[in-house]
């Protein structure tokens, strides 16, 4: 952004969307106030730490490809980390570990294909790596493929682990097979997790000038003219030109019940959600492998610690997972299920547990990038001078990846917006 912007933008909402456009925006010029009702800053994003250990909400991997690592580079936030790269990879199938087929040696060895399904999975990464065109869904995609029953749960299983989603028969194949194509790319685990990008993000924000309110619940968001107004749960009201609502569709829908394409955006997102296990282990047990896949059941297995600063000397930090069906919440026995995937994965680490952090059915992401409805872009055509960004609006990739390439488009709009204001004051 390189014109001077000049105006008052209210940012509702303070995870990573609302920040990266508070950097943004406050980058360009402009006054920027962030509300967050939580007590903290982060969203998702934060981390919890404790005795030196960091436990993220889930597993949390930053894209190497995708659009959030491309906005930190490009505004000089700083965070480190370790690609993930578990030296041993194993997939569940049929309550046993095989090899997973990650490399060419691996698939070599696995057990879980013959030889005919090994030659066809080599050609089928090869296609996607190049870059598939597809329409419609991807289980239409995978139909299509005339897979074996293996064959199909591992593509499926890559598709679930790529793009944190399991809903194949609603998910756009194009935006799945683009997904997994940047995850073959490479995936970071960070240093501290991710409240470091948060805390990285919150002073960029600070030092360019930007108000940031924790603990500032908004109620309402009143548009009138070309003005839009927030009303906080303490009675406060806050003006400005320009009001970016940087949350899920069904908080930014009930703040403004006025807007009907929120009311309708709200009804038609998808929500992607996961059941998690986040343990702190004084140590990884012996014989303990550091990451599995399921195949068959929709699991994930990842040692964090083994890549990135997570846990004191000797310490571990891992991560275990369950990616719901689309439509559906946790199921009585959450975190049991999770439990009896890691006794598989690394027996003995019941006696080593130092800490938990037990998610049921959180929210990964607000919006499945669906085959049949694109999602909404940053601007409101029944709502202008409001603005929404985060993981369920724009076109570009998917989870965080959405989140802050919808908050630099929504900067870019209200830049715009309030170009055009000033040339009508000017006027
Ligand atoms: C288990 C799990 C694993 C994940 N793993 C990955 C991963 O590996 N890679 C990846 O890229 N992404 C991952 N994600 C997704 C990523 O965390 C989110 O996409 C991202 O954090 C969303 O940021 P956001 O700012 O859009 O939304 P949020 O983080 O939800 O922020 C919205 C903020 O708005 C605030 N808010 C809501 N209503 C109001 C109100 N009325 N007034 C004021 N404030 C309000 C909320 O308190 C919240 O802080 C994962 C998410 C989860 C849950």
């Amino acid at each position: 952004m390189t014109a001077l912007i000049v105006g008052k933008v209210n940012i509702v909402g303070g995870g990573i969307a609302g920040l990266l456009a508070a950097v943004e925006l406050a980058r360009g010029g402009a006054q920027v106030t962030v509300f967050e009702a939580a007590g903290g800053l982060g969203g998702r994003a934060r981390t919890r730490q404790a005795d030196g250990y960091s436990l993220n909400q889930g597993p949390h991997a930053l894209y190497l490809g995708g659009a959030f690592r491309r906005e930190l580079k490009r505004l000089g936030i700083p965070f480190s980390g370790g690609r993930a790269l578990a030296s041993s990879r194993k997939a569940i199938w049929k309550g046993k570990l095989h090899e997973l087929p990650f490399n060419s040696k691996a698939l070599l060895r696995t057990g879980l294909f013959g030889i005919g399904d090994k030659i066809r999975y080599v050609a089928l990464l090869k296609t996607i790596v190049k870059g598939v065109t597809a329409e419609g869904s991807f289980a239409h995609w995978l139909d299509a493929q005339k897979l074996s029953p293996v064959m199909r749960s591992s593509l499926e299983a890559l598709g679930r682990l790529s793009g944190y989603a399991n809903g194949p028969q609603f998910m756009s194949a194009q935006a799945i097979l683009d997904q997994i194509r940047m995850a073959l790319g490479g995936t970071l685990y960070l240093d501290g997790g991710w409240s470091t990008l948060v805390d990285g993000l919150a002073n960029a924000a600070r030092e360019s000038g930007a108000m940031l309110h924790a603990g500032a619940r908004v109620e309402q968001v009143i548009v009138e003219g070309r003005r839009s107004r927030v009303m906080l749960a303490d009675g406060s009201a806050h003006e400005a030109d320009a009001t970016i609502l940087a949350m899920g569709p069904n908080e930014a829908a009930a703040l403004a019940p006025q807007v009907a394409s929120l009311q309708v955006e709200a009804r038609e997102a998808m929500p992607v959600k996961a059941n998690a296990l986040d343990l702190a282990l004084k140590r990884l047990p012996d014989g303990a492998q550091e990451f599995a896949l399921g195949i068959d059941g929709p699991f994930y297995f990842s040692l964090h610690s083994g890549s990135a600063k997570l846990a004191p000397e000797g310490g571990a930090v891992v991560h275990v997972a369950k990616y719901l069906p689309t439509g559906t919440g946790p199921e009585r026995n959450a975190i049991e299920e999770l439990e009896s995937v890691a006794d598989l994965v690394m027996p003995g680490w019941r006696a080593l547990e130092v800490k938990r952090q037990e998610l049921r059915g959180m929210v990964v992401s607000n919006g499945l990038p669906r085959w049949d409805r694109a999602r909404p872009s940053v601007t409101l055509a029944d709502a202008p001078g409001l603005f929404i960004a985060g993981d369920w609006v724009g076109d570009e990739g998917m989870i965080a990846d959405t989140a802050a390439a919808s908050a630099m488009k929504a900067a870019e709009a209200v830049g715009q917006w309030l170009a055009i204001a000033g040339v009508a004051r000017a006027a």
